[in-house]
């Protein structure tokens, strides 16, 4: 971590830096457990007052995930931004040390307060529910499709356009102090001719919730709809969300929502979902309140 901001000491003449390495792993090897002992070190942190603002440097494959984790339980105001780079550090024309000196610019600036947490690639600001990786490969990567952009940093200062407006930081109700297991729940993917196998195996062993990564409006094959019916009768918890990229599964659309007891995930993503399903989990199984979790966050 030091040799990364050593290589750009151009970020020293905007805050006094310090690293310190939680993990060194792909991200593809992120697991529930290293989130749970970074949010208790970033909250530890951002309790100090010598600390203004974190940046947490993330590979690229599910930086999304922990930053929308980290926008639900980060207890303080000050800001937090997760960076990657789209190309390794031996290309030719490297993105990572501009990425990451835009987000100790982003870290250090007053107009990054309160507006959760924030991850910046590309001369871009995005809010973490709704950024993801679009593209396996292009530095533009990081977007949020049809929401936009939260703004722009562009010679060193940050610009903002609009502000994320779902609960996050300190008005969100969820709290991982003391928290060691968060609650297991599995995507399954929705395609032609697919079953329910695949949510009956994740329930019989241990997943307490589901969320499925439905076809278009969260809809559903027959053979898939008996099947979550079944597994909420046992007590498991359905979130409907869909494997198109962007758009509202609505409520009572294509499947009765009210009459099987599911959820609907507004625009949240699957891997999305199931972050903020997990949380709920913590506290209840009434897919009542879930639902008012998802309009909420
Ligand atoms: N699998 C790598 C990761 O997400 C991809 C490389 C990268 O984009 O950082 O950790």
């Amino acid at each position: 971590m030091d040799n990364l901001i050593q290589e750009i000491p151009e970020v020293h003449e905007i805050a006094h830096i310090s690293g310190e390495q939680l993990a060194q792993i792909d991200s593809c090897d992120m697991t529930c457990e290293i989130w749970l002992q970074l949010a208790a070190r970033v909250n530890e942190l951002l309790m100090s007052n010598k600390v203004d603002g974190i940046v947490i440097t993330h590979g690229t494959d599910t930086l999304e995930e922990t930053a929308y984790f980290l926008n639900l339980v980060t207890k303080s105001q000050k800001p937090v931004v997760l960076v990657g780079a789209m190309r390794p550090v031996t290309a030719m024309s490297a993105d990572g040390p501009m990425n990451l000196y835009n987000a100790v610019t982003l870290a250090a600036n007053d107009k990054a307060i309160g507006k959760g947490v924030l991850v910046a690639l590309n001369d871009t600001v995005n809010c973490s529910r709704e950024v993801t990786k679009t593209n396996t490969m292009l530095q533009d990567s990081f977007q949020a499709p049809d929401l936009g952009y939260l703004g722009y940093i562009q010679g060193g200062i940050p610009y903002f356009y609009r502000l994320p407006a779902r609960r996050h930081t300190i008005c969100s109700e969820f709290i991982t102090k003391g928290v060691t297991e968060l609650p297991k729940v599995e995507i399954i993917y929705g395609y032609v001719d697919s079953s329910s196998i695949m949510a009956e195996v994740a329930v019989k062993t241990g997943a307490r919730g589901i969320v499925y990564a439905g076809l278009g409006n969260g809809n559903m094959s027959q053979s898939i709809k008996e099947g979550l019916i079944n597994l909420e009768k046992q007590g498991i918890v359905i979130v409907r969300s869909s494997r198109v990229s962007s758009g509202i599964v609505t409520r009572n659309g294509a499947v009765n929502d009210d009459k099987h007891h599911f959820v609907v995930s507004d625009t949240l993503s699957p891997q999305k979902s199931r972050i903020l399903l997990m949380l709920a989990l913590l506290t209840t199984n009434d897919p009542v309140e879930i639902q008012r979790i998802f309009w909420e966050y």
